[in-house]
């Protein structure tokens, strides 16, 4: 028996509670994972308060992110004791995920634990880490120097925006910051932005073209953030857009596109190739000053998360939540 969080749905309702899980009842795999730490997500807060549609099998053990050591593997590449992490994959949406003691997976989805990271570090990066970083990989495929200009990073004392954040400073941009949390400035100065914009000023319906100013941005938000970040972004100017807090319409016009030839680039890191997240990984191993993830980040142990789910949809969760689930 092990430890996890359960969501079930049926006739008495949508409901999750924290339960002794069965271990006959993991799902098919080729790798047994003894789960040392997992994350609380966006989505995973989604999964838990059933506020949005992300779990698509019941009943499901939510997490799409977890790290610890290969228990059992018939995989090829992975051996009992190997350190392991795991992002995404459908994992905690179709299949039983990381908010539990034991997971049972498919080992192509295992990346190794980065020796540069041990478990805590790794899921205080997490899928928002990682995102973060696809978002960076991005603005450099396209071009985007620290000397073409401003960087914007929407929600950003969230999970995603914190990390790009400390990342983009790292690697020598000047990031502005656009945060409804003034209460969190000082946070944000600390990951390296010099300037916190009100996100208020965003998030309301914009001209088609704005004064330009961002050389680039990674855009969490979505709906008119979105649509005035475009609309504000410099000549050839590259928006990575991963996310829908502020919503999942983009009341936008084609202007920065076809008129400044912007590039709105799609950030996705559920199914994201292989080759692609190693790349991330190592690139967050050498990027990202890890002494600023004891800053970002705060754990909490399996009791806490249903609390916190609430907690983080409202906006009331600075950075990233790390779960010790043992
Ligand atoms: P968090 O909850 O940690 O951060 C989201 C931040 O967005 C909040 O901290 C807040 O920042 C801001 N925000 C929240 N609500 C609103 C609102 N109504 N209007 C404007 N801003 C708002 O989430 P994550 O960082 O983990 O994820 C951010 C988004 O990215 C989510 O939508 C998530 O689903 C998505 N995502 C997508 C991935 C992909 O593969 N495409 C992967 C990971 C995440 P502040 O307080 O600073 O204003």
């Amino acid at each position: 028996m092990f430890k996890g969080i359960l969501i079930e749905k049926d006739e008495a309702g949508y409901r999750t509670s924290l339960t002794d899980l069965d271990e006959g009842r993991l799902p098919d795999g080729d790798v047994t994972v003894r789960v040392s730490h997992s994350t609380l997500n966006y989505k995973d807060a989604l999964a838990i308060t059933g506020k949005g549609p992300v779990v698509r099998r019941f009943p499901m053990v939510p997490g799409i992110d977890l790290t610890g050591t290969v228990e059992h593997s018939t995989h090829p590449d992975y051996e009992v004791g190997d350190a392991v992490i795991l992002n995404g994959w459908g994992v905690g949406e179709t299949h039983w995920g990381g908010l539990a003691q034991k997971a049972r997976l498919n080992g192509n989805w295992l990346v190794p634990l980065p020796r540069q990271f041990t478990p805590q570090q790794a899921m205080a990066i997490g899928t928002a880490g990682y995102t973060a970083m696809l978002c960076v990989l991005a603005l450099e495929r396209y071009g985007v120097k620290p000397e073409h200009g401003e960087i914007l990073v929407t929600g950003a004392a969230g999970g995603v925006g914190s990390v790009a954040t400390a990342v983009l400073t790292r690697l020598g941009f000047t990031v502005v910051a656009v945060s409804g949390r003034p209460a969190e400035t000082e946070y944000l100065k600390s990951l390296g932005a010099v300037e916190m914009l009100d996100r208020a000023t965003f998030a309301t319906p914009g001209k088609p073209l704005g004064k330009e100013r961002w050389a680039g941005a990674v855009d969490v938000v979505g709906s008119h953030t979105l649509a005035n970040v475009c609309a504000t972004t410099k000549y050839r100017g590259i928006v990575a857009a991963c996310g829908l807090a502020g919503g999942m319409d983009l009341p936008a016009t084609v202007a920065p596109f076809i008129l400044r030839g912007v590039t709105l680039a799609g950030i996705d890191s559920v199914m994201c190739p292989r080759r692609e997240r190693l790349e991330a990984w190592r690139r967050l191993g050498s990027d990202l000053d890890v002494s600023k993830l004891a800053t970002i980040s705060k754990e909490v142990g399996l009791t806490d998360v249903l609390p916190l789910a609430s907690k983080l949809l409202n906006g009331e969760v600075r950075g990233r939540v790390v779960v010790d689930v043992n």
